[in-house]
């Protein structure tokens, strides 16, 4: 019993540690008395939540969604710019915390998951930092590792982190009348406050919300998860989809990850963004919806009929799509009769795919009491 307890000490990982107890703690004593004593200039609250959304979008579109998955490819401003800010995260170096994300994703949900939701709620939130061998103290990332500014940041990760972390909002803190308010609000709160943003994504988000698009992981879709997360909230799509740089893909679901990479993509700053096809999006939801009416007892054959002709009906308006987009560009008398005629058919398989979808989705609801949307 004692020579397990002392394995268990010689395995936690101080440095860390230390910086993720005391950091809050010094937040929970100094922040009420400095608001006791001194007042709060508007220009230092806005300073501090403008950083303190940058540094999670550095981290989302940044650390997640270009240097971990590689749903685009950004301007090397943008890449130094995510890596900077970044840094003022403390959650470690791009090339960690890439490494550490891909072997979530190749291993979720097993015992080599380095956040295992298997493991409790506590651990994937951030136990799992606590401990020294719960990641591979060499990241391997072979393509990272061919990128200079990311090879350039992790090895100065912790002059990095210091200096954009604490050291420049101190000094903007300085320039606006209040260096203390600059560090503790802009410097350590604002750390605090994101870090626990993230750390809601490996627990929060394995957690709570529903399984749309894969029942085989424990990630899940959740709106008010995607809220505080900024947009990282729809993990169940995430998990199936990992290549697309949306994680909401529907217009009105919360993602200010996804807008915020469309906005790059418009000012020339971020290009070839990766997204799934709409069909292969459908495919996944009701191969999971058939799985479900199958399990109340409904038959694969009556089933088949209905999904292959929504199925038919989307791919056959996929291909009119693409004839009506090449006809486009030549537009002589030929091909304009044609798209008229291509408008016509369009506008009839969509009303055959609709249908089709409703009837999916009536008989979805009345067999299992689910929504599909
Ligand atoms: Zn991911
Ligand atoms: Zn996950």
């Amino acid at each position: 019993m004692q020579d397990q307890n002392k394995i268990q000490w010689q395995r936690i990982d101080w440095t860390t540690t230390l910086f993720l107890t005391i950091t809050p703690l010094v937040c929970f004593v100094l922040v009420p008395i400095y608001l006791w004593y001194w007042d709060l200039q508007w220009s230092m609250i806005v300073f501090t939540v403008v950083f303190a959304g940058l540094t999670n979008l550095s981290i989302t579109a940044g650390y997640h969604r270009l240097f971990s998955h590689r749903t685009y490819e950004a301007h090397p401003w943008v890449r130094a710019f995510w890596l900077l800010v970044g840094a003022s995260a403390f959650q470690g170096s791009a090339l960690k915390w890439s490494a550490d994300h891909r072997k979530h994703h190749n291993k979720v949900d097993s015992e080599d998951d380095p956040y295992s939701i298997n493991k409790g709620f506590w651990y994937a939130h951030m136990g799992w930092l606590f401990i020294k061998d719960s990641t591979d103290p060499n990241p391997k990332a072979a393509d990272l590792e061919k990128d200079w500014m990311v090879v350039l940041q992790h090895r100065y990760y912790v002059a990095f982190a210091i200096l954009t972390g604490f050291a420049v909002p101190t000094l903007i803190g300085w320039a606006l009348g209040a260096p203390v308010a600059g560090f503790l609000f802009a410097g350590a709160l604002r750390i605090v406050l994101t870090q626990q943003s993230t750390f809601c994504v490996n627990s929060l988000t394995h957690t709570f919300g529903k399984r749309p698009y894969s029942e085989d992981v424990s990630a899940r879709d959740s709106f008010w998860v995607a809220v505080i997360t900024h947009g990282e909230g729809y993990h169940n799509y995430h998990h199936r989809f990992q290549t697309d740089y949306r994680n909401g893909i529907r217009w009105y679901h919360w993602d200010p990850t996804k807008w915020t990479i469309q906005l790059l993509a418009l000012f020339g700053l971020a290009q070839r963004l990766r997204t799934i096809s709409k069909h292969e999006i459908l495919k996944a939801r009701l191969q999971i919806e058939e799985r479900r009416l199958l399990l109340k007892g409904l038959s694969k054959e009556k089933l088949a009929p209905m999904k292959e002709r929504i199925l038919a009906a989307g791919e056959s308006l996929r291909q009119l799509r693409r004839d009506y987009e090449s006809l486009k560009v030549s537009v002589n008398e030929t091909s304009q009769a044609r798209i008229e005629q291509i408008k016509l058919q369009m506008a009839e398989k969509k009303l055959d795919f609709e249908f089709a979808v409703k009837q999916w989705r009536i008989y979805l609801r009345a067999k299992t009491g689910t929504f599909s949307s």
